[in-house]
């Protein structure tokens, strides 16, 4: 191994183990929610890591961290933004998020350290409260950012024990007061590049270490209400029932049967039982649908298809039934042209990175509405993730740094 392969997998190793080791549970895994004493540890220990590097590291309206190479100046368009997000969800992975700030950080040490000079300014940013772990409100920091969510419902927002994200963020030494959108650093932004690790096989089954993500599905929620009427377990002939388990058990197996067919996830993970009695047939069943897809068309054709199926069944069981939407974000698409510079980097280099799509939320897709957006996601063996038993073979982590730096110093150096 080459003196420069070392150095980049003594700086990888000894930088993930760092962050690694704030917010380890007791109870197995990393918990590092949004704005805890893990969280702060995490944010200080990024400052400190980018001043190792020579980084200026300054902090947007919305709570995120940007850690500068060339300092935070730059024309509209001009700078080029790696990064991804330090908080986890509870009892996490090491590697969700951690492993796109680390490879960021390495990334542009590595450039400096063999004598590259960015052209144009380069940051790694740290995106706050990414998971939604706390608050319940995923991607908070980068929608924040970009004005996609209003700042004073976010502040009042609390967690399960009543603290609010502004009384959260106080308490982590943050100032709430000017929490909000910051459109002039967005303006400012020519590229964003999100690596990530992997949240499924894809690249386990494909043999290769690194992809290109290709765009983040668009995912649903519905609330399916069927009402019958409750009566005796024991007495009501089933001629006479009005069961709306019956209506459940049909609408269960037709989200799994439209998912297949639609090559798309459905998913009912919630439902609740009126009277919820082991005596009684049930007056009323609630359920919650959640359902993603590559595209909106494709998960249109899925709720239809599972909305039919539904009616059916509540028709043969003469139940009411009513299905609402609760919410859906849209399919984003990740930039084409921005995609294929970056595969063209990772050929050069000797990858022959696969597309990928992927059914997560990413801050990338809270930049992509507005700043060229690309991911790099690295191979999962797994394909765990939310979960301890994420992981990354160091040789693929490397691999993905190695990505990323020839992807800045191609957009950003040369
Ligand atoms: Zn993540």
């Amino acid at each position: 191994m080459s003196g420069s392969e070392d150095r980049l997998r003594d700086e990888f190793e000894a930088c993930f183990g760092g962050l690694a080791a704030i917010g380890q549970d007791p109870a197995g895994g990393w918990t590092r929610l949004a704005w805890t004493e893990e969280d702060r540890a995490a944010r200080s220990w990024f400052e400190s890591e980018a001043a190792a590097r020579g980084l200026t590291v300054d902090q947007d309206p919305a709570g995120n961290l940007w850690a500068w190479w060339t300092g935070p100046a730059g024309g509209s368009g001009e700078v080029v933004a790696v990064g991804s997000h330090l908080d986890t969800v509870r009892r996490g992975g090491a590697y969700d998020g951690a492993l796109g700030v680390v490879s960021g950080l390495v990334a542009v040490g590595e450039l400096a350290a063999r004598g590259v000079e960015p052209r144009q300014p380069v940051a790694v940013v740290a995106f706050a409260d990414e998971e939604g772990g706390r608050f319940g409100l995923p991607t908070l920091g980068s929608r924040v950012l970009t004005g996609a969510l209003d700042p004073d419902d976010v502040l009042g927002r609390a967690d399960q024990d009543g603290v609010t994200v502004a009384e959260a963020m106080a308490a982590a030494g943050v100032d709430p007061a000017g929490f909000g959108p910051d459109p002039a650093r967005v303006g400012r932004l020519g590229a964003f590049v999100e690596l990530h690790v992997e949240q499924g096989r894809g690249l386990a089954d494909l043999g290769q270490p690194v992809a290109l993500g290709t765009g983040i599905w668009t995912h649903g929620r519905w609330r399916l209400t069927l009402t019958g009427e409750a009566n005796h377990a024991g007495t009501t002939r089933l001629a006479d029932r009005r069961d709306p388990m019956l209506g459940l058990a049909a609408a269960v197996l037709a989200a799994r049967a439209a998912a297949t067919e639609l090559e798309a996830v459905a998913t009912v993970g919630r439902v609740v039982v009126e009277p919820n009695s082991s005596n009684a047939v049930p007056g009323r069943v609630s359920a919650w649908l959640d359902a993603r897809a590559e595209r909106d068309q494709t998960l249109d054709w899925l709720v239809a298809a599972f909305e039919a199926a539904v009616m059916e069944a509540a028709g043969r069981n003469r139940l009411e039934a009513a299905l609402a939407l609760e919410s859906r974000s849209p399919g984003v698409e990740l930039d084409p042209d921005l995609t294929a510079r970056l595969a063209a980097c990772l050929r050069a280099g000797g990858l022959e990175p696969p597309g990928l799509p992927t059914a997560a939320g990413h801050d990338a897709a809270s930049l992509a509405a507005a700043v060229p957006t690309a991911m790099l996601f690295v191979r999962n063996p797994t394909g765990a993730s939310h979960s301890p038993a994420e992981t990354a073979d160091l040789a693929d982590c490397l691999a993905g740094v190695r990505a990323l730096a020839a992807v800045l110093e191609d957009l950003a150096c040369r």
